[in-house]
């Protein structure tokens, strides 16, 4: 879908997938405090409180790199996704792996040959290349989309181990490069049809689908936190900071900060409401990923006017985080996710928080 345009270049310190912080993360537990405290985790999913956790643990970790933010946003997915739709049996089992310290991958974007499934005389074999997948060399079991005989996507939870059928992904990409991101060819790997997560349309069901979008921007939050940081830093250091349109840019950039913020929290809100009907969910979740866009970009360039030429200088911390911040911003289909949003409140009124 993307090409193969990728040129070859001598890997640098950006490129270096962050394990150091992945392992410690995995050590305190991060990985399987999102389980459901059914299968041993802390259900992160089920209380007030745990929203709370959830949020700051996106939030803390798209600070310290939001290329993990990305990989544990997408573990996370897998177990909400799999504690939505899977049975009992495969959420035990994933549990299983979760704990064992396993990082989940959640690869739908299609590569050049989308990925298909067929039956078999024992069960299903599956086709083709997902293209984008995050983590590609550190997730050991990845929750997948694959088009049936006919035409319905199905999730798949498929075991992702074999460095031979990883390629290249979908190009240099300008940030995040220490994403991992690379394809998967699953091209004759042999499926049984306890590997199927829920029903066909499944993955496209909503409110999930859409609501699920929160936890990514609340790790494009934490991006900002580190640039409001970087920026604070280095105009202090700098002697700038007393400036008056400096102060003026740090003031703009923490009330960018805080509107992210509160509407991270308004989604989270939603999705955690038991009174919130799905349409009413996914609408918030998409103006709150809107909303939050924005403020991103906004302050993209409110840090670079801010530092000037200091900003563009390869090699400095802030520089990279502009790139990865800009690029994490582009998630599939913003037009729409603001017009459907639009749409669904056209007659409707705000609704009052319930949570
Ligand atoms: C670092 C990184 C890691 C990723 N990791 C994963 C991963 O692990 N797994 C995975 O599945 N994916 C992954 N992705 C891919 C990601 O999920 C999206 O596919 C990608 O971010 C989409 O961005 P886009 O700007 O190309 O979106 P698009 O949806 O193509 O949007 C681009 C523009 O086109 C407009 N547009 C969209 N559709 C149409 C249309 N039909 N007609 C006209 N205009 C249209 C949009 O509104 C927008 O203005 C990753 C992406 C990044 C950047």
């Amino acid at each position: 879908m993307y090409g193969d345009g990728f040129e070859t270049h001598a890997p640098t310190q950006e490129d270096a997938f962050p394990s150091v912080l992945l392992e410690k993360l995995t050590h305190l537990g991060a990985l399987s405090a999102v389980l459901p405290v059914k299968n041993g985790g802390l259900g992160l999913y089920e209380s007030p409180e745990g929203m709370q956790g959830l949020i700051d643990l996106l939030r803390v970790t798209g600070r310290l790199s939001l290329s993990l933010g990305r990989c544990i946003e997408g573990h996370i997915n897998v177990v909400r996704l799999v504690s939505l739709y899977g049975s009992d049996r495969q959420q035990k089992d994933l549990a299983a792996l979760v704990k064992r310290g396993v990082l989940g991958g959640i690869w739908v974007t299609d590569g050049a040959q989308p990925v298909t499934l067929e039956p078999t005389a024992t069960g299903y074999c599956l086709n083709g290349v997902k293209g984008f997948c995050s983590a590609v060399r550190q997730v050991g079991v990845a929750l997948i989309t694959a088009r049936t005989a006919q035409d319905q996507d199905v999730m798949v939870l498929v075991p992702t181990t074999e460095p031979e059928r990883i390629g290249k992904g979908p190009g240099r990409l300008t940030g995040m490069a220490a994403s991992g991101t690379g394809a998967y060819d699953f091209t004759g790997v042999e499926i049984s049809a306890d590997s199927i997560i829920g029903q066909a349309g499944d993955y496209l069901r909503q409110p999930e689908f859409s609501a699920g979008a929160w936890r990514g921007s609340a790790v494009a939050l934490g991006g900002m936190d580190a640039l409001v940081d970087l920026m604070r830093q280095e105009l202090r250091a700098r002697g700038r900071a007393e400036n008056p349109h400096q102060q003026r840019r740090i003031g703009e950039a923490l009330i960018l900060r805080e509107t992210a913020s509160q509407w991270v929290h308004r989604a989270a809100k939603a999705v955690y409401g038991v009174h919130v009907a799905p349409e009413e969910c996914a609408a918030i979740v998409n103006l709150a990923r809107i909303a939050v866009e924005q403020a991103g970009v906004q302050l993209l360039t409110l840090v670079q006017q801010a530092l000037g030429l200091s900003a563009f200088i390869r090699g400095k911390q802030v520089e990279q985080t502009l790139r990865d911040l800009a690029t994490y911003l582009r998630q599939p289909a913003p037009d729409e996710t603001l017009t459907e949003a639009a749409a669904w409140f056209v007659e409707r009124d705000w609704p009052e928080e319930t949570l």
